[in-house]
C-alpha cells in the first residue's frame, strides 16, 4: 500500500542514501575508529576473562623482579573496589601474588568489623607477568600495592574524589593531610592505620609480612598520632624514613605497601 504522507515516504527513501553518503565520505575515519575499537577489545579481553588458579611465584624484589602465575584481584568486594577500569582492563595492572590476593580479601573482611561503613579503594598493583609498570619504580614482583587514602569531612567518609581514576594520583594534600583544592576534606589517618593493621594480620596468616610502607614523610607525624598509628609503631611495621623528593611528592594521595614472602 502506498504511503498517504509524501514527506514520510520521501524521508524513508532518502535516509539510506544519506547513511551511504556519510559512510563513503568518512570511510577512512570510520575504518580507523573500528580498528582502534577492535584493538581496545583485543587488549582488554585477556583481562576481562582471566581466571586464577594454582600458586604464584614472585621472583626478585619489588624494584627488580617478575611474577609467575599471577592472580587478578577482585574488582569489587563488599567494602573495596579497584579505582580505575582503564588500569584494570586496559593496562592490566590489577595482578598480584596469590598469597597477596588472599591477604587482601582477609584484610577487607577484618575491616568490615574495624572500619564499618568505610569503602576502600585499591590502586595499582602489578602486571600479569610482573616487570615494569608505567609510572612506578617498583610493583614488579606482584608483592606491592598502592592504596588510596580514605578521606573525611566532619568525621564522615567523603568519596567524591575517589572516583577520579588514574587522575587521583595527581591530587595534592598539605602537610596536615588536607586536600589542597578543598581544605574541608582531609585524610582519614585512623582508617589508614586500621587498614594496615588488618593487612599485617592477614599477611601473617597467608605466609607474608609487610616489609615497607611508603607515606609522604610530612604526613607521618599526623599518622603516628592516631591510636592505630601507635599500634603500628608498637608492631614495628617499617615506614620509609627518607625518600627522593619526586617519590615523596607522589605518596600523599595513596600509601604504598610492599610485602615479602615469609621464610
Ligand atoms: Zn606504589
Amino acid at each position: 500500500m502506498r504511503s498517504e504522507n509524501p514527506t514520510v515516504s520521501y524521508c524513508q527513501t532518502l535516509w539510506p542514501i544519506k547513511v551511504q553518503y556519510y559512510m563513503k565520505r568518512n570511510r577512512i575515519k570510520i575504518t580507523i575508529l573500528f580498528i582502534a575499537l577492535l584493538g581496545l577489545v583485543i587488549v582488554c579481553v585477556p583481562n576481562i576473562f582471566y581466571s586464577n588458579s594454582g600458586v604464584s611465584i614472585s621472583h626478585g624484589t619489588p624494584g627488580n623482579g617478575s611474577l609467575e602465575n599471577a592472580y587478578q584481584i577482585k574488582y569489587k568486594t563488599k567494602n573495596s573496589r579497584y579505582f580505575s577500569p582503564m588500569s584494570y582492563y586496559l593496562l592490566g595492572n590489577g595482578y598480584v601474588n596469590s598469597r597477596l590476593y588472599s591477604t587482601l580479601l582477609d584484610s577487607y573482611s577484618e575491616c568490615e568489623r574495624t572500619c564499618p561503613k568505610i569503602d576502600f579503594r585499591i590502586m595499582e598493583c602489578s602486571d600479569k607477568k610482573g616487570g615494569k609498570v608505567l609510572i612506578h619504580r617498583t610493583h614488579r614482583n606482584g608483592l606491592s600495592i598502592d592504596f588510596m587514602v580514605p578521606k573525611i569531612k566532619n568525621g564522615k567518609q567523603k568519596k567524591f574524589y575517589d572516583r577520579l581514576g588514574l587522575w587521583h594520583y595527581l591530587l595534592q594534600f598539605d602537610s596536615n593531610g588536607r586536600l589542597k583544592m578543598n581544605k574541608k576534606i582531609s585524610i582519614d589517618f585512623e582508617t589508614i592505620g586500621r587498614h594496615i593493621i588488618a593487612l599485617d594480620n592477614a599477611a601473617r596468616k597467608n605466609g607474608l609480612v609487610v616489609s615497607k610502607v611508603i607515606l609522604k614523610i610530612d604526613l607521618k607525624d599526623d599518622f603516628f598520632k592516631t591510636p592505630s598509628g601507635k599500634e603500628i609503631k608498637r608492631r614495628g611495621i617499617y615506614f620509609a624514613r627518607q625518600l627522593p623528593k619526586n617519590v615523596d611528592m607522589m605518596h600523599d594521595d595513596h600509601y604504598h605497601v610492599d610485602f615479602k614472602v615469609m621464610n
